[in-house]
């Protein structure tokens, strides 16, 4: 989620102690420090069979690392062609989901972290997809990968949008922090978390208007014209087949 520019400063001296193979994709792990590193590299283990899916479900023909461990990020690092996701990062998603308690939404902790993860591999991926295929994006690519990681979710996933929903709710914890808004935020390349949230929950809402009414304020719908939510997914939809269809990988056995 960091800038995709940043100068990364992790050496190679450690070496990752496993790795697994997807295709062209693979996932390493550095060791843990300490015992909130273990239980994060759990909770990425516990899905890393569902990542295997996510990556599949859209694969690109150049060589990725997801490195879980690593000192900065989450990111994507375009010189390397390095996924980072810090195993501090995990146990701060673990943290903040506790503290709200989310348990009380039927979700649990643990099961919210494991979502909000997957949700930001996609949007991490989203970055290397982009960067390796040479996709044109007019506007702002953060915004683009937040929309291709949801819809890498609700395309994997016969829950996906569940998944995608508590991913969203991670955005709302985190801008209910913000005491009062300052310049650096508005001068940020990701969008505020309030849109993010709302951003995700129009996709979400508008993949199935009936199903998901519930999601969206009623006062929320009538600001974004009634049927925005509706048009903005089949709009990206079909945009999502599109990218399928032009950046299809024939050498990979899918
Ligand atoms: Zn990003």
């Amino acid at each position: 989620m960091k800038n995709i520019f940043t100068i990364l400063s992790v050496c190679c001296l450690i070496f990752p102690l496993s790795f697994q193979a997807l295709g062209k994709t693979v996932q390493t792990y550095l060791p843990v420090k300490n015992a909130a590193d273990k239980r994060a590299k759990e909770v990425v283990k516990s899905v890393e069979a569902q990542i295997q899916l996510l990556v599949g479900e859209l694969p690109m023909d150049s060589r990725l690392e997801i490195r879980y461990g690593a000192e900065d990020g989450p990111l994507f690092d375009p010189g390397s062609m390095i996924i980072e996701i810090p195993y501090e990062f995990v146990t701060e998603v673990l943290a903040r989901f506790e503290r709200d308690n989310y348990q009380e939404t039927g979700v649990l902790p643990y099961e919210a972290t494991q979502d909000a993860l997957l949700h930001t591999l996609g949007h991490e991926y989203g970055h290397a997809f982009i960067f390796a295929n040479q996709v044109i994006v007019l506007g702002r690519e953060e915004d683009a990968v937040d929309t291709f990681a949801t819809l890498l979710l609700l395309h994997t996933f016969e829950n996906g949008t569940e998944i995608a929903l508590s991913a969203a709710d991670l955005f709302s914890l985190e801008d209910e922090e913000v005491q009062e808004f300052e310049d650096d935020q508005f001068w940020g390349e990701h969008s505020l978390d309030a849109q993010r949230y709302f951003s995700t929950l129009c996709l979400i809402y508008g993949s199935d208007p009936e199903r998901y009414a519930g999601i969206i304020p009623k006062e929320q719908l009538y600001i974004q014209r009634d049927s925005y939510c509706e048009e903005e997914y089949f709009r990206q939809a079909e945009n999502w087949e599109r990218l399928k269809s032009r950046y299809r990988v024939s050498s990979l056995k899918r």
